[in-house]
């Protein structure tokens, strides 16, 4: 008999965390590795964050909290959804969390029997589908193609509800390709969502402040009927560069609020007091910082699509928003290149040229390959000249 828990096999550990702990590896052994498989950006974090969290520690805010966030946090969130989103919330409808991550997790721990589906648009977080099944679930996904700009459409969404629906995830913009839904997109998808009364939406919404192109943000719950239906998850660690100091939140239904603090409760209590001060001041302080991060991400995602199109067998689209880009390696997969798949692809890459990125498969989209721009513009250029090379000397 194994001591590890049957519904711990039914999961594998996160594909793109395994990425960067390679390339941290072949570094440490000497190798001249260029990393673009981590999804955090390389900014750090403002320094009037820094200094509201060792105001935090110096007066002592070092104790437990209220278990799903301090009031202060909560009423800050609030203030959020209302100036960033036009949504109106009360304290109560908030939950804070290590992360969003957790904050997803419980919400899937709080709310699956058995047998209850979820679907997962693809190319999806890696983390979805993985979650559902560690809580009972079963993942439900809907491959969004290439011509579809890797969107869910409203006739695939509407011929994968089944009775037993009980989450669909929109993720805008997303990981692993960058798109973003428009408005219209969304409620169009919200006409299918309203019919089917059974149905709760969580709209993923942590790419929310890295946009580009004058790319409009709407969140469903603020431009349909659905809010009573949607659980509405974001966090600090993007917009604000501050993935280490792990705050995500919620907001949504009271009852599932209240399931999620109970979860909390019992496993890991409060996020880290320290954190929640910092991200008080972050939803509260100098917002100015976040344009000018988004348009140093826009210079390198111009960058990345352009060389990447110059390169034969290639093609990259041009997403609107978080700082990935999913090129198709589709037309490089053949008997001449020797190779068959992207996770092929992908591995040649690392062992000739020493660049990491992630293979599609892993985001349940099969021939293509996420990139992760958040790096200096530096190391890109060093990266596109490599897989450059790579690409050509495959099909010499
Ligand atoms: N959702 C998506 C789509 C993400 O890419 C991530 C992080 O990579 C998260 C949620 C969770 O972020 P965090 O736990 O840092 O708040």
């Amino acid at each position: 008999m194994s001591i590890i828990s049957d519904s711990l096999k039914r999961i594998k550990p996160s594909p793109t965390i395994a990425v960067t702990q390679k390339a941290r590896e072949l570094r440490a052994a000497g190798k001249n590795v260029i990393g673009l498989g981590a999804g955090e950006p390389d900014f750090d974090t403002p320094d009037n964050i820094k200094r509201a969290a060792i105001k935090a520690i110096k007066k002592g805010d070092t104790k437990y909290t209220a278990v799903d966030g301090t009031p202060t946090l909560k009423k800050a969130i609030v203030s959020k959804f209302k100036r960033e989103n036009k949504l109106k919330y009360s304290t109560d409808q908030i939950t804070v969390g290590t992360g969003g991550k957790q904050v997803l997790y419980n919400t899937f721990m709080a709310t699956l029997n058995k047998g209850d589906e979820v679907i997962i648009p693809a190319p999806f977080w890696v983390s979805y589908p993985d979650m559902v099944l560690l809580a009972g679930g079963k993942p439900k996904i809907v491959k969004c193609t290439e011509q579809e700009g890797f969107k869910l459409t409203p006739k695939k969404l509407k011929k994968a509800i089944t009775k037993k629906t009980k989450w669909v995830i929109i993720n805008s913009p997303s990981n692993p390709t960058g798109a973003g839904y428009s408005k219209r997109e969304i409620q169009d998808l919200a006409k299918v969502l309203i019919k089917n009364e059974k149905t709760y939406i969580l709209s993923d919404d942590i790419y929310e402040h890295v946009r580009y192109d004058n790319f409009n943000f709407f969140t469903i719950a603020q431009i349909s009927k659905l809010k009573d239906r949607t659980l509405t998850m974001n966090g600090v660690s993007k917009s604000y560069a501050m993935t280490g100091w792990r705050i995500g939140y919620a907001a949504g239904p009271k009852d599932i609020i209240k399931a999620i603090g109970k979860i909390q409760s019992q496993s890991t209590s409060n996020p880290s007091s320290i954190s929640q001060a910092a991200a008080v001041e972050a939803l509260n302080g100098k917002q100015g910082f976040i344009k000018t991060r988004a348009n140093a991400f826009k210079a390198r995602r111009n960058f990345v699509v352009k060389s990447l199109n110059d390169i034969k067998g290639i093609n990259c689209l041009n997403p609107n928003g978080a700082f990935y880009v999913f090129p198709s390696c589709k037309g490089l997969l053949n008997k001449k290149t020797k190779l068959k798949t992207d996770t092929d692809f992908v591995q040649k890459l690392l062992e000739k040229e020493n660049v990491a990125v992630v293979q599609g498969s892993a985001f349940g989209l099969d021939g293509y390959f996420r990139i992760s721009y958040a790096t200096s513009m530096q190391n890109l250029k060093k990266a596109m000249k490599r897989i450059r090379s790579f690409c050509e000397s495959l099909s010499r």
